[in-house]
Order: C-alpha cells, then sequence, then structure tokens
C-alpha cells in the first residue's frame, strides 16, 4: 500500500485563511450556491490533505520503527554477520516491506532479495550471466530443478530439518501441485514442522487453525493461548496476515488484555504492507467511538459525531482498502460519503450540489459492491444507500421541477433531467467535474481501475 508522502501544498496559514473565509460566506449567505459550494470544497480538500500529511508521517515512523527492531533482531541472532542477500550484501529483513523478503532458490534454500532475483532473471533472459550453465542457481551453482525434480529436491532438505523446504512441501501437498496428489494431513504435519522451524507463513496457518477452529481441511481445538503464540512468533517477523490478526487480538481484548496502542500498531504495519482488511480495520477504529466486538469483525462502522480529522482518516483508510477491490472498504466508503453529504457541505443545499458531489462515485461503488456477491454489504446498500440514491430520479437536477418522465444521466445515472437543455447547463455548471469522478478519488488513483 502506497503511503509515501505527498506534497500537500497547503500551509497552516493558508488552510486557516480558507477556513476564515469560507465561515464568512456561511454567516453571511449572501455568497451564491456555486460560489460557497466551491469555497466548501477547497477546504474539504485542503483539511483532507492536512490531515493524509500528518498520517503519512505517523505511518512513515511505525514503520521506521519497526524496520530497525527488526534490524537489530537479525544482527543479534546472527552474531552481526546478518540476514542478507548474498548478491548485494542489503539486509533481508523478514518483513514483506518492499519486496525484502527476495525470492529463494529450492536448490540450497537461500534467498536474494527481488531486486537482484529480477537481475539475475534479466540476465539470464539476455545471455549475459556469467555462470557457466544459464540454469545454475547464481548462489550454489546446483542447476535448477525442472518440474518433476523439485518434490524429491524439496524432500532431501526436509529430512536435513529445513523449516523453508517443509513449507514449500507442506503448500505442495494443500494444493495438490508439482504432480504430488493432495493430501491435507502429511500438509497440516510438514506445517506444524515448519512453523516450529520459524518460518512464518506456517506459523500463520496454524495461528488461523487454533483461531478459526478449522483451516485448509484439518480441525483444531479453537485456543486462544494458542493463537497468540504462533500469530505473534509470525507477526515478529513482519507477516502482515499475523500482524492483523495479532492486532485484532489486542483491539478486543482476546487471549491479552485490551491494548488499542498495539492494535493501532499492528494494523498500521499490516495496512502498510497491503493487508486491505487492516486498512479497513483503522478506519473502523478511527471512527468508532466504542468497540463492539462483533462490529469490529464484520459489520459496518458509520462515521457519525466524529470530529473532521476523524472523518478525512476514516476516508482515507477506507479509500485505500476499497482501492485493492475489499468489498467492506468499499461499503464503508460508501458510508462515510453518504456521511460525507452533510460533513463537506454543513450549509450547503446537498440536493443541487454541482462540481462536488459524491454521489456518481457512491453509485459506481454500490454497482461494484452489488457485482461482487458479498451479501450482507450487498443488503446493506439496499437498505441504505440505494434509497438515498434513487431520490435523484424524480426531479430534474438543473431544474428541480418533477415531470412525468425524466432522462438519467447515461454515465454516472445518478442525476435526471426533464430535457437536453437541462441536462447540458447542469453539466456545464459543475456536473461535468462530479460525473466522472469526485475531488477525492485524486488520493486513490487506481479506484476505478
Ligand atoms: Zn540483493
Ligand atoms: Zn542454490
Ligand atoms: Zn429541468
Ligand atoms: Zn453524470
Amino acid at each position: 500500500m502506497n503511503v509515501t508522502p505527498i506534497c500537500t501544498g497547503t500551509t497552516k496559514d493558508q488552510l486557516e485563511a480558507i477556513r476564515a473565509k469560507v465561515q464568512v460566506m456561511r454567516r453571511t449567505s449572501v455568497t451564491g450556491s456555486a460560489t460557497l459550494n466551491k469555497a466548501e470544497t477547497i477546504l474539504a480538500r485542503a483539511e483532507f490533505e492536512t490531515v493524509l500529511a500528518k498520517e503519512q508521517i505517523r505511518v512513515t515512523a511505525a514503520v521506521e520503527l519497526e524496520m530497525e527492531r527488526a534490524r537489530k533482531r537479525i544482527h543479534d541472532r546472527d552474531n552481526n554477520a546478518g540476514d542478507c542477500c548474498p548478491m548485494c550484501l542489503d539486509d533481508l529483513l523478514p518483513l514483506d516491506f518492499s519486496g525484502m523478503k527476495g525470492a529463494m532458490f529450492v536448490c540450497c534454500g537461500k534467498r536474494t532479495c527481488w531486486e537482484c532475483a529480477d537481475k539475475w532473471d534479466e540476465k539470464r533472459a539476455d545471455g549475459t550471466c556469467t555462470n557457466r550453465n544459464m540454469n545454475e542457481c547464481p548462489l550454489c551453482k546446483t542447476i535448477q530443478p525442472k518440474e518433476h525434480e523439485r518434490v524429491p529436491m524439496l524432500q532431501k532438505h526436509v529430512e536435513t530439518g529445513k523449516g523453508w523446504a517443509m513449507n514449500i512441501l507442506s503448500v505442495m501437498y494443500r494444493e495438490g501441485a508439482g504432480g504430488l496428489k493432495d493430501n491435507k494431513n502429511i500438509s497440516y504435519d510438514l506445517c506444524l514442522k515448519a512453523a516450529k522451524e520459524g518460518i512464518a507463513d506456517a506459523q500463520y496457518e496454524v495461528a488461523r487453525g487454533y483461531f478459526d477452529g478449522e483451516r485448509n481441511g484439518i480441525n483444531f481445538t479453537k485456543s486462544e493461548t494458542q493463537t497468540l503464540h504462533w500469530a505473534r512468533a509470525a507477526a515478529n517477523q513482519g507477516h502482515k496476515d499475523a500482524q492483523h490478526l495479532i492486532g485484532a487480538l489486542h483491539e478486543i481484548g482476546q487471549g491479552v488484555s485490551i491494548n488499542k496502542d498495539e492494535a493501532y500498531r499492528m494494523y498500521t504495519l499490516s495496512a502498510y504492507q497491503g493487508n486491505s482488511e487492516a486498512a479497513c480495520s483503522l478506519g473502523k477504529y478511527v471512527v468508532m467511538e466504542q468497540t463492539n466486538t462483533q462490529q469490529v469483525r464484520k459489520g459496518m462502522a458509520v462515521a457519525k459525531n466524529v470530529d473532521s480529522a476523524q472523518f478525512n482518516l476514516a476516508i482515507y483508510w477506507f479509500g485505500k482498502a476499497a482501492e485493492c477491490g475489499d468489498t467492506f472498504g468499499m461499503a464503508n466508503l460508501v458510508f462515510q460519503l453518504l456521511y460525507g453529504l452533510s460533513h463537506w457541505h454543513k450549509y450547503a443545499e446537498t440536493d443541487t450540489l454541482t462540481g462536488c458531489s459524491p454521489l456518481p462515485l457512491m453509485m459506481w461503488l454500490v454497482r461494484k459492491i452489488k457485482a461482487s456477491n458479498h451479501s450482507s454489504t450487498s443488503d446493506a446498500m439496499d437498505r441504505q444507500v440505494i434509497p438515498v440514491l434513487k431520490q435523484y430520479q424524480d426531479f430534474c437536477a438543473c431544474c428541480t421541477r418533477r415531470p412525468r418522465k425524466l432522462s438519467g444521466c447515461s454515465q454516472c445515472k445518478v442525476f435526471h433531467y426533464c430535457n437536453r437543455k437541462c441536462q447540458s447547463k447542469h453539466w456545464k455548471e459543475g456536473h461535468k467535474k462530479d460525473c466522472g469522478g469526485h475531488w477525492i478519488e485524486t488520493f486513490f488513483p487506481n479506484l476505478r481501475k
């Protein structure tokens, strides 16, 4: 998840100046509604950018600190030798951060960073690789195994107690890959062994089993202590899904005492690494006054009575989750936008918003959610959002008359008009801007991709 700081272009003084100007406009109510809409939009955007800049600093700091801890752990363990990429000698952090975890060769179980693995592939492709044989492992010089040779090679490593090989083989047995017949018992056996050898992916699988009571066809006796033990081991190694699980356990106080700071920190690290559920959890965390276990797991959290900064933060994280195609993220973003109708435009008549209306974006998201066949989320849209959007079918968005026959904007399908004249007037007045995208979308460039 890309949270690189963006240049906000708005200083504190500028923000105050915009705020003061809008306040005067609201108070005197002499300004026309179009001008007020425009001013409100500029203010909303500037406020969003300010909150975003702050959040990005917080996230970056949390990540840096975790990287530092990881580096220290590696160096302590390996007597300062470090777990490094044998090609470029950079630290191979046990985190997914920026792909530093790296590619692994099944011949020797050695890892290179992704960058070096890519360079190696390029060299092989263009024939400039210096090894005698292009199919040699760059690290141990073993000729790279063909598909059917992978299993015996891995089995040999399993016999000598290599956790990474146990994990790969466990996945192959689970999926019936590499010519193996799928076998959940052998798979789990290998998975547990790999977990004990310290392989994060395997540790997470075991943790999920103890948390859910079932994993990959294997039944578990649910256990809070076991869940915590394995999830923590994986999270300490930077496993993003385990970090999300640990965050949730700390938020609801399951197996541990409630620790909201730790929950928030874990969600942050997980979301940073691209876990969209964690991004959703951050959004919900921000808007929920008190934490409700059930709601955290599956419910929608609608921002009410939150201040402007919390509202913007929630938009940011739900938007990030929605960008990953996460249905809950999209649904929560819709609810925030619904609330945004009154939040961003406290003094404007929301029915006549032009050039800054979030309704077309909401409609787009709703259609996307409905297409995902996620029934509970879909139902929530039917109940709470579609009736709001449908109101706009009954009157002309331009002249507000209610003739019997209206035709809708074919692109956004939200606003309706009595004739082409009204439609083109509304378009020029600002619908041109919001029909294709609300200003908030500039912060989520991958949302509609
Ligand atoms: Zn490297
Ligand atoms: Zn090798
Ligand atoms: Zn009209
Ligand atoms: Zn439209």
